[in-house]
Order: C-alpha cells, then structure tokens, then sequence
C-alpha cells in the first residue's frame, strides 16, 4: 500500500498552488493535489501529463486526498488568505492524525497562523504558515521561501522546500524562520519592502520622463543599463521589459501609456505599516509608498484637482526649470534610487528586529537577506550586500551606519538632494525618495529639534524633560517664566 502513497500533499490549485505543485512534482517528490472545485484538479492533472509526465496525483474529495499521502503528512495549502483558510483546515483534518502538518503558503496575517496553530497543536498536529515569493514564475520554477512555526515540520520537509526553491550562490531560498506566525510576518515585511522598491522605481520613472524628458525607449535602454549595475534586480529588469511593450489593442504606442494610472493591492503593504507603528519603528519610505497607492486611487478626483489648479494658473508639472542635463539627470536618478532604497530596506529590517525582540522569534537578518536573492520579486544584487552587513555585525542598527553602506550614502547623497530638489521644484511628487532622504537626515543628525517640542509638551502638559547637562527629570512653569 505504501508504494502508492504520495510523499506530500497540496490544497487549492489556483495560480500558486498549481504551479508550486508542479515545481514539486518535478524534483521527484510524488504529489497528491486537491481543490474544492474539481475542475482545477483535472486542469492540474492536465499539465502534469503535458509538462513531463510527472508524479502528480488528483484527488477529488478531502477524505482520498488525504488519505493518498504517507505519515507523518504534510500538506500544503494554496487558497485565498483568511476564512478559507479555515474551510480547508476543517476539511482536511477530519482526516489526519497526530503527527501530520498543516503548511499554509497563503499571504496570511500572523496571528491568524498563531490561532490556528494553537488549535492544531491541541489535535496533535504540527503547523508552519510559510511565505512564498515570486508569484506564478517563481512558485513553478523556484520561489523564496519563508517557513515559520514548528521546527519538527520544518525537519519533516526540509529537502523538499531545498530542492524546490530558488537556488543561488549561496544555497536554497529558503531557511526555517522562527518560531509562531514568523514566516508570514516576514513575507509580510518582504510584500512592504516591495511596496517601496515599486514606488522609488515608479518616481525615478516620473522624474527621468515629466523632468527629463525621456521617452519609454529612452527609459528602456537606461533600466536595462541600470540593470547591470548596483540596482540589478528583478523589478529594474521587468521595468525596462515594460517600456518596450507596444500597445497591440489599438497598435499605437506603448502599453505603459494606456494603463490607467490607479494602484490595487492586497492588505500586506498596509499590515506591514501598522505593524510599523505599533512597534514604534519608523518606516516612512514604506508608509509612503502605501500613501501613493491610496492617492493614486482618487482618479477622478484628482483630474478635478488637476483642472482646478489649471484655472488657476498651476500647470501639472510646473515649467520653471531651467533646462536640465540629461545625461546627469539619469546618473543623478540611478544614484538617488539606490540611496532610497537603501534606506528602505533599513526601515524593513529593523521592523523585522524589533518584531522579533517582542515575539522571541530570534529572527536572523542576514539570512533573511540571503534567502531574498532569489525567486522573489524583491531579489537584487544588492541583498548580498545587505546579508554581509548583518554577518559583520549582527547587532547592526541600522544599516545605514553598515561602513559600508554609510560610505555609499555619503556619496550618493549630493546627487539625491539633486534629483528630489529638482523635483520638488517641477511640482512632480516623489514621496518615496523624499521619505527616504528625510529618514536619512534625520538619522545621521546627532541634535534634532525635538528639544522644542519637549518644551512644548511641558508647557502645556506638565510631562517633563531631560536635560543634556545633568541626569534627572524637570518641570518648568514657563508661562510664569516668560
Ligand atoms: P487565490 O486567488 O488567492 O485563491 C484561490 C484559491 O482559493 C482557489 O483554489 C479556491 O478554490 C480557493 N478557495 C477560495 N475560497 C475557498 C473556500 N472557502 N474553501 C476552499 N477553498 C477556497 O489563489 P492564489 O493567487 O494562487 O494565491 C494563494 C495564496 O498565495 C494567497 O494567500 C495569496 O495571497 C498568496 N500568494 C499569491 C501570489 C500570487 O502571485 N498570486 C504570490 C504570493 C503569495 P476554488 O477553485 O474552489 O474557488
């Protein structure tokens, strides 16, 4: 009977769970699949036959899925983040035993996976909520990984998630996380670190193409030359792809021209910006790239606003500039992109620290970095870099102060104060890399004027300060000083 088992199982087969079942099938590990609507069974059964001939079995009821794959089992599930989640666990484990996982690949917020692990550890069972990154590409071809939870799940499938993530120089894309809901948190953080590489990489668009100038063409060739410097990485490489594409509906100029400019999104962007500040972590490149998101959606109210301010006199880029040097302009770009980002990732790592000193998650940053070189859609170059920074000094805090890094920024900066100064000055918005550059000044600066507002709050509040000359607490009456 057991030569007929399946080594693991997977849940929901849509676009991830197809795909990752697929990958799985492929390294050798027979498979069983399963989905609420049949047909994706078949439809997966479709192209395991097409793709190779692959060990890949369908099952059309909980029970037979279930069933159908060895013990201790481990089962995936790939379905939409939330109550279905849930559906599925209470489908399924009806049917396994003490010793089976339950593995949730899903985009889930942390304490959800906290629950649940709770209740499946009172039936015995073992839990991991695993991030995965690198959408349909990654989940078939290789992904990131990001497994948190149970350490003893984790050993039963560890060189199945080796063999099937995204490999680099330095090993699989994966790595046990921690323990509780820690590989969805980090996914969650990863997701928001997204958030902003999009936003810095969107406003270095707006500033080469409303300040600048260039046309897609232009902006193809300079992504593609950006993409074999510093800034190599998924997103810059996608980019330049992007500005080539013609549009073929109406066979008339680019396809990026004709997308309707109105960000959707899913809830981790805005997780990982309220995870932000009820940790006390600033992240203000990540909260503005959330903030973009959201103004992007008032289309028409900002087209009203665009006429309003017309009649007024305000064109949408304003045309005071005097004529700026291109071939500068781009250097002076690429150059401010990367300092952003930089400060970007800054503000994601310390969130991920500062998590995991609450929770006990012991949470190790450079690895976190190394297993994002690959298959996700943040993987770059330059998150070997960061991975070496935290390998230097693990208690780093804050890789701006990496020698490395602050070397960098220092040279950058002057060319970064360019590019936001001048678009500051062309009315054309940059809330990313000015978030970014603000988080810097603000960070490098040993006195801040915060000494005024602790007077302030003194004044009006009776809450006290500290002096700089000799250790205590004060209260002044300054009205009666004044
Ligand atoms: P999805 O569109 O999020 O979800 C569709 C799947 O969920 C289908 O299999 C569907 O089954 C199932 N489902 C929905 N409600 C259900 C319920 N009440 N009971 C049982 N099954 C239910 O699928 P996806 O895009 O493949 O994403 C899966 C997970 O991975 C999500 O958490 C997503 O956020 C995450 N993720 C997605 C990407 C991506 O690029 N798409 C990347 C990384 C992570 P039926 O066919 O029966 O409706």
């Amino acid at each position: 009977e057991s030569a007929t088992l399946s080594r693991i199982g997977l849940a929901g087969l849509a676009v991830m769970g197809q795909n990752l079942a697929l990958n799985i099938a492929e390294k050798g590990f027979p498979i069983s699949v399963y989905n609420r609507t049949t047909s994706k069974v078949d439809e997966t059964l479709d192209r395991a036959h097409r793709e190779g001939q692959l060990p890949l079995f369908g099952h059309y009821t909980p029970k037979d899925f279930v069933l159908s794959i060895s013990k201790p089992r481990s089962i995936i599930i790939l379905v939409k983040a939330g109550a279905p989640v849930d559906q599925t666990i209470t489908a399924l484990s009806a049917y396994m035993e003490p010793g089976d996982t339950i593995i949730d690949g899903g985009n889930e917020w942390y304490e959800n996976t906290e629950r649940r692990m709770a209740d499946a550890s009172a039936n015995g069972l073992l839990y991991l909520g695993m991030g995965v990154s690198g959408g349909e590409d990654g989940a078939r071809n290789g992904p990131s990984l990001m497994p948190g939870g149970s350490h003893k799940a984790y050993l039963n499938i560890h060189h199945i998630l080796e063999k099937i993530a995204a490999q680099v120089d330095d090993g699989p894309c994966v790595t046990y996380i921690g323990e509780g809901g820690s590989g969805n948190f980090v996914k969650m953080v990863h997701n928001g670190i997204e958030y902003g590489d999009m936003q810095l990489i969107s406003e270095a668009y707006d500033v080469l193409k409303n300040v600048g100038g260039l046309g897609n063409e232009e902006l193809a060739a300079i992504f593609e030359e950006w993409n074999r410097g510093e800034l190599e990485s998924f997103l810059i490489e996608i980019t330049s792809d992007i500005f080539r594409v013609k549009d073929e509906e109406t066979g008339n100029g680019h396809l990026v021209d004709k997308i309707l400019d109105k960000t959707g999104m899913k809830g981790t962007g805005k997780w990982t910006v309220q995870q932000a500040a009820e940790l006390s972590i600033a992240a203000p490149t990540i909260a503005a790239s959330l903030d973009s998101r959201y103004m992007s959606g008032l289309k028409e109210e900002r087209e009203e606003a665009a006429e309003i301010f017309k009649r007024e006199g305000l064109e949408e880029e304003i045309n005071n500039v005097s004529s700026v040097d291109k071939k500068r302009l781009i250097d002076d770009v690429r150059q401010a992109l990367y300092a952003s980002k930089i400060c970007s990732y800054a503000q994601g790592m310390n969130l991920l620290r500062a998590k995991s000193m609450d929770k006990g998650w012991g949470l190790n940053l450079g690895e976190l970095a190394r297993i994002w070189k690959g298959g996700c859609i943040i993987r770059a170059v330059f998150l070997d870099r960061i991975k070496q920074a935290y390998q230097r000094n693990p208690g780093l805090a804050n890789l701006l102060v990496d020698p490395d890094f602050a070397k960098e920024m220092v040279q950058r900066q002057a060319a970064w104060r360019r590019v936001v100064g001048l678009a500051i000055q062309k009315g054309v918005s940059v809330p990313g890399m000015s978030a970014s550059l603000q988080y810097f000044d603000t960070y490098r600066r040993g006195r801040l004027p915060a000494n005024l507002v602790q007077a302030q709050r003194d004044y009006f509040g009776a809450h006290t300060y500290e002096r700089i000359d000799r250790p205590g607490s004060y209260h002044t009456e300054w009205s009666k000083l004044a």
